[in-house]
């Protein structure tokens, strides 16, 4: 890939003695769309962990925008992380979680009602600025997750099973929904996902872990069409 915004080099990580990413290499390009797919325990959490800066690699490097990240702390990188686990604190108005992660900064009020009022504009939830999250759908709430994460108008968002919570008919609108996002912010998005439909129909590419290691690696026609391995077309194969 010419000029690649994200890359591991050579990154492994291990928990004691269990190793659950080796020798990983991966370019990802300026707004590209990547999915990581593959079964549960493959290590794809843990390689979003190690981008936000939540986990160290044991070895090798990782580089975003020219600058080497990997011991750089979360706050330092500039990406939006959406877990599936959204975690919004149910005591605070929907504005309030939004602005949560402006606190560590002391931005004058202006300015935080401005981002704020920017972000939740982003995902269409102006007009639910006051309320709490109990009193908003689940679809509402990830929304709420997706804006919190845009607070910073991060380059990169990391999202992790993201809509694995919301019914079928929900997720299919927020796959649109974060498709449109994508566009209309130029996002760099890697996306954690077990599920082959999801990563076929959102992403530009895909890569398939199998314990740790990229399986295969390409469009979503690519791989659908020509499965490398016999992993890939199992799991490509299997329907939800
Ligand atoms: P996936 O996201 O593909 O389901 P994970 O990256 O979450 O996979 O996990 C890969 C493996 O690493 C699993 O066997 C998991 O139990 C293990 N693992 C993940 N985090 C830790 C940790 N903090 N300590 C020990 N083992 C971990």
């Amino acid at each position: 890939m010419n000029n690649p915004f994200i890359r591991l080099e050579e990154v492994s990580k291990s928990f004691g003695l269990l190793t659950v990413v080796e020798g990983l290499n991966l370019e990802i390009g300026k707004g590209e769309f990547i999915s990581l797919l593959g079964p549960s325990g493959s290590g794809k959490t843990t390689i979003l962990m190690m981008l936000a800066g939540f986990e160290n690699p044991t070895s090798g490097a990782i580089w975003a925008g020219g600058q080497r990240i990997d011991s750089l702390p979360p706050h330092r990188r500039n990406m939006g992380v959406v877990f599936q686990n959204y975690a919004l604190f149910p005591h605070m108005t929907v504005s309030e979680n939004v602005a949560f992660p402006l606190k560590m900064r002391s931005l004058p009020r202006a300015e935080v009602k401005e981002r704020v009022g920017k972000a939740l504009d982003m995902v269409q939830l102006g007009s639910l600025a006051e309320r709490r999250p109990s009193q908003l759908s689940g679809g509402q709430q990830q929304r709420v997750a997706l804006a919190r994460a845009l607070i910073f108008e991060p380059e990169v968002v990391l999202m992790d099973e993201p809509l694995g919570a919301l019914d079928k008919q929900l997720r299919e609108q927020m796959q649109l929904d974060i498709r449109d996002l994508h566009r209309r912010l130029q996002l760099t998005i890697v996306f954690v996902t077990h599920d082959q439909s999801e990563a076929l129909t959102m992403s530009d590419r895909i890569a398939i872990f199998n314990r740790g290691k990229i399986e295969q690696i390409g469009k979503p026609s690519d791989i659908y069409d020509h499965p490398s391995t016999q992993f890939v077309a199992e799991f490509i194969g299997e329907t939800n």
